[in-house]
């Protein structure tokens, strides 16, 4: 029989574990990681970087809709850059800044048309690990396996308070945990593709899981449906 290339589609609130865990997914499966949180806060970036009022839809949308943005990541690679018209905008896309105004940019309708268009080109090869926060509910309808990670808001707030550590930002873990409930509230409440399991999604909850065992289980998940 042949192999059938594998299309898994994550999604979550969060620094629920998504990135961390799509990535060593894709590296175990051989295929291509996309983090598609990396193409919103791009866009964030470009909008902060050219002085743009981030309420003015439009101009956002027209800005959305003009650059070119890459995710850039060689199969199995462990490292993902972000491009944009070319120039390499990984370093800028982690600010507290870009935290502050993502969501709010990423509810714009036209935006999002803007990004789902490029995310479905990058699946088209198959062979994709794709996380977010719609791509079970729109960018992936028929992805092969659906996930959607859960884990309590401390968990969450603890992991996100470790990368920050990691990259040197002291911020008060209640500040944290502020941020995080106010995205997850735009994200969920907005309009167009508001945050949510899709109907055929596995829920894993990983408060109690490591990384790699939450890899493993949806290794798991994935012979069952194949
Ligand atoms: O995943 P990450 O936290 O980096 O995503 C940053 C923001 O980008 C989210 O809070 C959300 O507003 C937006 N996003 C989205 N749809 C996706 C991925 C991210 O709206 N598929």
């Amino acid at each position: 029989m042949p192999e059938i290339e594998p299309v898994i589609a994550i999604d979550g609130p969060a620094a629920v574990g998504k990135t961390t865990v799509g990535k060593l997914l894709a590296q175990r499966m051989g295929c291509l990681f996309v983090d598609t949180g990396m193409m919103y806060r791009a866009v964030t970036a470009r909008a902060i970087e050219e002085g743009m009022d981030m309420e003015d839809e439009d101009a956002v949308t027209s800005l959305a809709e003009s650059i070119d943005i890459r995710i850039v990541s060689d199969r199995g690679a462990d490292c993902q850059r972000a491009l944009v018209d070319g120039q390499d905008v990984t370093g800028a896309i982690r600010t507290q800044s870009v935290d502050r105004h993502v969501s709010a940019i990423s509810s714009f309708e036209g935006v999002r048309e803007a990004m789902v268009d490029q995310q479905r080109k990058m699946a088209l090869a198959g062979g994709v690990v794709m996380v977010g926060r719609d791509i079970g509910t729109v960018v992936l309808l028929d992805a092969r396996l659906k996930i959607y990670l859960t884990a309590s808001p401390e968990a969450r707030a603890k992991r996100r308070q470790a990368e920050l550590e990691a990259q040197g930002s002291g911020v008060a873990l209640e500040a944290t945990m502020k941020d995080m409930e106010r995205r997850d509230r735009i994200d969920s409440e907005r309009a167009h593709s508001p945050m949510k399991p899709a109907l055929d999604a596995i829920l894993v909850d990983t408060s109690h899981l490591s990384a790699a065992q939450v890899v493993e289980r949806i290794l798991d998940l994935w012979r069952t449906v194949n």
